[in-house]
């Protein structure tokens, strides 16, 4: 696997390959499936082993979708860091938190 490439290596072909989407699409979006997308989305992120095949490929709303108004780019985007924390969490040991008996402080012991 090439992990040296960067995530936001595009193939050359990347505009033909866009426009192509689209039109195949009818310029749909994956996220909240309303038109006039005009960008074009990994379905599954490349940071996820997603590829660049047409497949994984779906129109997506960069601007404000005209329907709902949504950012959907922005929202699968944000969504996806959070998973992205969340699987972190999930396979990286936190920090152990100080037991409870630990944090709490001593309140009576000030001296009155
Ligand atoms: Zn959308
Ligand atoms: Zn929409």
């Amino acid at each position: 696997m090439a992990w040296s490439r960067s995530k936001h290596t595009q193939p050359p072909d990347w505009r033909r390959r866009k426009a192509a989407v689209l039109a195949a699409h009818a310029h749909l979006c994956h996220v909240c499936r309303h038109g006039g997308a005009e960008q074009v989305d990994h379905v599954l992120n490349q940071a996820r082993g997603g590829s660049d095949h047409p497949d994984n490929l779906a129109p997506i709303h960069q601007a404000p979708c005209p329907t709902c108004g949504q950012r959907c780019h922005v929202v699968k985007t944000a969504a996806e860091s959070v998973a992205a924390r969340a699987a972190q969490g999930l396979t990286r040991k936190r920090p152990t938190e100080p037991h409870p008996s630990e944090k709490r402080c001593d309140t009576t012991g000030v001296g009155r």
